[in-house]
């Protein structure tokens, strides 16, 4: 059990060093105490020292508990018990690592974790090599489990992963077929409405322009009576391509119905609306239509637009009110014509 090779000198400084210590702390003089504190006093063994320490300078009373423990953990071995106590307590600070990870992933009720935990309750102070052996495999098949278990959670957490995803696009693509306009593919009346209220909020937050523009085809009903309401369709669709086109990306193309569309013009001028307004305008005006099944020519369609500018206190409702009657005042003026709100009528911001 000895292993110091110190001197008789040596060892009685220590012994009377461990001596004084023990009464000054008031601790009792049997042969375990003493050994303990004549360790201390060699400072051969670095744990108990700092531990010691630590409750000298906490000035905490070692009771028959505490000595019993430190004499447990730090003395009841040989020395080559030292190695297995900093292997034992590597292998214990892994063991919480992995448990931990365990439970995270399993909840504590995992069998794994309980294997691991009964593993680990195994090593002490007195641990051989053989027994961390057993431990290493305990761990060993443990995480293998654990790496198969962890496999299916994460084969499982794709599954739900990719289902989440299609899910999701489902929805997009629902959500996107809810608000698209099945015949043209611009914007339905139903986002319009919703756009309109979040455009007039960020313009009257922020006290920047807004436009919207009102357009509907002209004499429509006498170009379905004419050609048939399949290639009135598609003068619809021609019209909306014509303003999707003639729009800036921040505008936002809607049908609002029928053969009416309207466009959000976020940020833009009257002057800017009516210019962009009357380009589209003239795009649909230039269209030379013609009958698919057959290639006849049939003329031309035009479209006439009102345009609003937001004001102060303005909702969807006022403004959609004023670009109709602008829209109205075209169709009264003749058709095929831009007409935009008087610039009598304050707007809500300057122009940028
Ligand atoms: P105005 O210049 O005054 O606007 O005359 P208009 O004939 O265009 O107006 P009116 O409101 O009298 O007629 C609108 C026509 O639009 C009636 C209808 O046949 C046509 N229309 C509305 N929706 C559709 C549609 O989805 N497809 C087709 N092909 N025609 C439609
Ligand atoms: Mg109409
Ligand atoms: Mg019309």
């Amino acid at each position: 059990m000895n292993t110091y090779t110190d001197d008789n000198t040596a060892a009685a400084e220590r012994s009377a060093k461990a001596l004084a210590l023990m009464a000054a702390h008031q601790i009792a003089p049997v042969p375990a105490n003493y050994e303990l504190w004549f360790r201390y006093a060699s400072g051969q063994t670095m744990a108990l020292n700092e531990e010691i320490d630590e409750q000298l300078r906490q000035e905490k009373k070692f009771d028959a508990e505490m000595l019993n423990d430190l004499y447990e953990r730090h003395l009841s071995q040989s020395s080559l018990a030292d190695t297995a106590i900093e292997t034992g307590d590597k292998l214990n600070s892994e063991l919480d690592k992995i448990l931990r990870l365990v439970q995270t992933t399993a909840g504590d009720n995992s069998k794994l974790g309980s294997t691991v935990r009964a593993a680990s309750e195994g090593l002490t102070s007195k641990s051989t090599q053989t027994d961390i052996g057993r431990v290493v495999e305990a761990i060993m098949g443990a995480s293998l489990k654990m790496e198969q278990h962890s496999k299916e959670l994460e084969e499982r957490l794709n599954e739900s992963k990719s289902e989440l995803k299609a899910l999701q696009t489902n929805l997009k693509s629902a959500r996107n077929e809810a608000r698209t306009d099945g015949l043209t593919g611009v914007n339905n009346r139903k986002a319009f409405d919703e756009f309109l209220v979040e455009e007039i909020k960020k313009a009257q937050g922020a006290r920047t322009p807004l436009c919207l523009v009102m357009g509907d085809i002209d004499h429509f009903k006498a170009f379905n009576d004419t050609w048939g309401h399949r290639t009135g369709d598609q003068v619809l669709r021609l019209v909306a391509n014509c303003l999707k086109t003639g729009a800036r990306d921040v505008d936002i193309v809607a049908r609002y119905g029928g053969e009416e569309f309207a466009v959000i013009m976020p940020g833009a001028s009257i002057n800017g609306a009516e210019e962009l307004a009357n380009r589209i305008r003239e795009a649909v005006q230039a269209r030379e239509l013609v009958k698919r099944s057959t290639g006849e020519t049939l003329g031309r369609v035009t479209m006439s637009m009102g345009i609003s500018t937001i004001r102060r206190g303005d909702n969807p409702a006022s403004l959609i009110e004023r670009a109709d009657a602008n829209l109205y005042n075209a169709k009264r003026a003749g058709r095929n014509r831009v007409v935009v709100e008087r610039e009598a009528d304050a707007p809500i911001a300057k122009a940028s």
